[in-house]
């Protein structure tokens, strides 16, 4: 612990984003950074705690006490070769976790200002990477072969890991660019796309091989993959978005939240959309149902575009602000989030159910909706909600469904790979990442459901640990 006051001295100071009225016009990343000198003092804050909670938080086991102290001192190659050792893409986490970590920083106990963990983190990365101290490596090949189908962050891990331990890698991605949903689902001005690249060009030096365009179990048979490979590991995501099954639900206007945000990312590419497909909010009334974070990121991408108006609904209460006694530190605190995006414009509403579509001609024009209300269930059981009957019409030309995910796309592939699910449809694996099926292990997404960036990379670490026991063995 380099400066054991700064806690007192020095206040938490966020880089913040550019202003609204820059920001708007433009799909770059939204946060700045601060100067090297201010970072330094940023770190100087944490107090090296006895029992460091932000480590216990974090799904991949990061050691902050360290690398604070290391950049407190001005050691960035340093503290990048510590954060390196337990995060295989700290300039992913580090723009878009949601820093479980800082929660439970006793900073955030005490004074809620807790050390700015994840900026800090990217901070390092991006210093390694501009001083040159990331540098491809050159791992001794052991003769072993593994494939990765799907180019997530999860599948990502997984070829990083054993790559570096000299298994020859190749990643199969069925889409025409890696990355997953960093790539197609992540909107640029959250993560830019020219960090997935640098990290991908990366890879491919240190010698991961990328077949895109490449499906498995429709460009490449599932048999191919399993008899060509020593191990193989399925990182498909969760690709089915929850659906509304309700009146209106094919009127033209109507879209899963992933059509936007993927076609959004495909135009900034330079990929050309056929113009009769284009989705463009500008001018429209956009609703998006679904209060989380893929809805948020509708919402930052509908104003980009110049919708007339963006309203977001959630279907369950508001989360209490700032404090909620049910999640006490150092838990993850249900409160309401405020994103960038919401930043922007935005009117947020609870509580409310989608009844029906309604449209002229086949063309959305408005939404029903109602309120409902959350009985708490019996014996502490999960609520109960009931409608109220106070129903709405709200205009609409555009609505984007933000509900979730339900489970790997593909039942063709899991069949084939004879991969059992389990009762919510994800892939089912025992405590080392292994299917049903020899050889075959997944992670990320495909398992868990819809989860975070960090939790798949979490995911993929314990999957390329456990295929490395399975082919030492
Ligand atoms: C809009 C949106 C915003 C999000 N924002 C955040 C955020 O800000 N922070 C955060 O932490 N998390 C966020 N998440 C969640 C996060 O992106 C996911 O949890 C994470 O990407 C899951 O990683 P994964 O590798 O398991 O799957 P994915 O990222 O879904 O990758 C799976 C890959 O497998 C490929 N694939 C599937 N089937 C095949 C096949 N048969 N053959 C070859 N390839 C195949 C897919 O094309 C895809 O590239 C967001 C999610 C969405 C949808
Ligand atoms: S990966 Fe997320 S939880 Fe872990 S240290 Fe970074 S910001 Fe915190």
């Amino acid at each position: 612990m380099g400066n054991p006051k700064a806690f007192l001295t020095v206040p938490r100071k966020e880089a913040g984003y550019r202003p609204v009225h820059d920001r708007i016009n433009d799909f770059s990343e939204v946060e700045q950074t601060l100067n090297s000198g201010d970072r330094r003092l940023q770190a100087s804050r944490c107090m090296d705690c006895g029992i460091p909670f932000c480590h216990w938080a974090c799904p991949i086991g990061n050691k902050q006490p360290e690398w604070q102290d290391l950049l407190y001192k001005g050691r960035w190659k340093e503290a990048f070769y510590v954060l390196e050792e337990t995060c295989d893409f700290p300039e992913f986490t580090g723009r878009i976790c949601p820093a479980p970590c800082e929660k439970s920083c006793v900073l955030m106990l005490s004074a809620n200002e807790p050390v700015t963990i994840r900026e800090n983190e990217v901070s390092i990365i991006e210093a390694a990477f501009r001083e040159g101290y990331v540098k491809p490596v050159q791992p001794v090949r052991n003769g072993k072969t593994v494939a990765v189908i799907g180019s997530g962050p999860a599948g990502l891990t997984v070829a990083n890991r054993l790559n570096r331990k000299g298994y020859t890698v190749v990643v199969f991605e069925k889409e025409e660019l890696p990355g997953g949903l960093l790539r197609y689902g992540i909107p640029n001005f959250k993560l830019s796309k020219t960090i997935i690249d640098r990290r991908i060009d990366l890879m491919k030096k240190e010698g991961i091989e990328f077949r895109l365009n490449a499906m498995v179990g429709n460009d490449i048979s599932t048999k191919e993959i399993v008899d060509s490979f020593d191990a193989v590991c399925v990182a498909i995501g969760s690709e089915i978005p929850r659906d509304l099954k309700v009146e209106g639900r094919n009127l033209k206007g109507v879209y899963f939240a992933l059509e936007l945000l993927s076609q959004q990312n495909r135009i900034l590419e330079g990929i050309s959309v056929p113009p009769k497909n284009i989705i463009n909010a500008k001018g429209k009334k956009v609703l998006v149902i679904g209060g989380g974070d893929t809805g948020s990121d509708c919402v930052g991408t509908a104003n980009r575009h110049g919708a007339a108006s963006v309203t977001q609904i959630e279907i369950m209460p508001k989360p209490p602000v700032g404090f909620n006694p049910g999640t006490p530190w150092p838990a993850w605190p249900q409160v309401l989030r405020t994103s960038s995006s919401h930043e922007e414009g935005c009117v947020r509403r609870w509580c409310l159910t989608t009844n029906r579509f309604i449209g002229e001609k086949n063309t959305l024009k408005a939404v029903e909706i109602e309120e409902v209300e959350w009985i708490p269930g019996e014996n502490g059981g999960r609520p109960i909600m009931k409608p109220t009957g106070k129903t709405e019409i709200i205009e609409a030309d555009l609505v984007f469904l933000s509900m979730g995910f339900v489970h790997p796309e593909q039942e063709g592939l899991l069949q084939e790979l004879k991969l059992a699910t389990n009762d919510r449809k994800n892939i089912s694996v025992n405590s080392s990442q292994q299917t049903s099926s020899e050889k075959v292990f997944a992670c990320g997404d495909a398992t868990t459901g819809a989860s975070l960036v960090v939790r798949a990379m979490a995911s993929g670490k314990k999957t390329a640990k456990a295929i490395d026991h399975y082919l030492q063995s």
